[in-house]
């Protein structure tokens, strides 16, 4: 994740600790991942097509913003052609012998999945591409005059990419994903099957209700929704008796406490809103301008904050920088200037 850890965040989407038993909730298979129907479809299609003719998946290229899924995606990609994974992510790899030593290891068909692709050093990323073309490697071994350039072949492999990004992709490393797909941000209704399922796989006896009011509060994002499922149960099992079904009013209460109002904003969000307000009388306003205001990274801005607001309407990206929009100032309690409703 680009974005940074933000502790007091409730429903920040980036990785934490925390998130690292997140994975009993992961789902293992294409059928059982709910929502991204249109990637699904597709994936579905191309992995039948890859198992048909023995050969190894085209390269696979997952972008969006955090907790959507991509890491989930890869696994499944894997597990569905029954080969082998192998995980790592654009800036763990420092060295072109790094990533050399990962490549010759895989096995034929074999899925690599590099998280923050976008972060790769552009040495690096120029071996890549003949290794995703043609499956060779061209290393320089050693230096000065005895320096020799040797080719490696490689297994065929698939490379799943993940990056919230794609827009920071050199051109020539996207044109080489046979299959790029965008991930979205799921809807209430898809989140509620993820909260309702995550709560039967955690025993947590949670009413549709429930399930609905963290759902709909996640910001489309099922980790999001993961993490506020284990904040409402552990809410619950200290107000209300074993063995009661969590109902709305139980799950609404706790994340009243968590500071997520019912669009699913933190104070966090509405801080930022509020800045674009009360400073900037609506906007425009740069990007850096902001992040420097807030104290939070100009990534954590345009990855994790920005992408949910813009989709619901509450701020507008144009050229000249951040505007609030109409939905943004009603949220905040305010009158919209003229200019916002036009
Ligand atoms: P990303 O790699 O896009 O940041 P992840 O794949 O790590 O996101 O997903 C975050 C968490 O959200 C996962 O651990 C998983 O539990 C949950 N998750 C993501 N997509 C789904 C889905 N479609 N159905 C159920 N749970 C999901």
């Amino acid at each position: 994740m680009s974005a940074e850890f933000t502790p007091d965040r409730e429903i920040d989407a980036a990785r934490r600790e925390e998130d690292v038993g997140e994975s009993t909730l992961r789902p293992q298979t294409l059928h059982d991942f709910t929502g991204q129907k249109a990637s699904r479809e597709n994936l579905s299609i191309f992995i039948k097509a890859a198992k048909q003719r023995g050969d190894a998946l085209d390269h696979v290229l997952l972008h969006g913003p955090p907790g959507l899924g991509k890491t989930t995606l890869a696994q499944i990609v894997a597990r569905e052609l029954g080969v082998g994974f192998r995980a790592t992510s654009g800036p763990v790899i420092q060295r072109a012998g790094d990533l050399a030593a990962i490549l010759t290891n895989l096995q034929p068909r074999d899925v690599l999945f590099i998280d923050e692709i976008h972060r790769l050093q552009p040495a690096i990323e120029e071996i890549l591409y003949p290794a995703m073309e043609d499956f060779q490697l061209d290393l320089i071994i050693g230096e000065g005059p005895a320096a020799r350039s040797v080719r490696i072949d490689l297994p065929p492999f698939t490379l799943v990419a993940a990056t919230t990004r794609a827009g920071l992709l050199a051109t020539p490393l996207r044109d080489r994903f046979g299959i790029p797909l965008r991930l979205v941000f799921y809807t209430p209704e898809e989140l509620c099957k993820i909260v309702a399922r995550g709560a039967e796989k955690l025993d947590f006896a949670l009413t549709l209700g429930g399930a609905m009011e963290i759902a709909r509060r996640s910001r489309g994002t099922p980790r999001i929704a993961g993490r506020l499922l284990r904040r409402v149960r552990d809410f619950a099992s200290v107000t209300v008796p074993a063995g009661v079904p969590v109902e709305a009013e139980v799950a609404d209460a706790a994340l009243k406490r968590l500071e997520v109002d019912a669009l699913g904003l933190d104070a966090m969000d509405r801080r930022y809103l509020r800045r674009i307000a009360e400073y900037h009388h609506g906007g425009p306003v740069g990007v850096e301008t902001l992040a420097a205001a807030l104290a939070e990274s100009r990534d954590t801005l345009e990855d994790v904050i920005e992408p949910y607001l813009i989709q619901e309407g509450l701020v507008l990206r144009t050229t000249r920088g951040r505007v609030l929009g109409e939905r943004g100032w009603r949220h905040l309690g305010l009158t919209p200037p003229a200019s916002a409703t036009g």
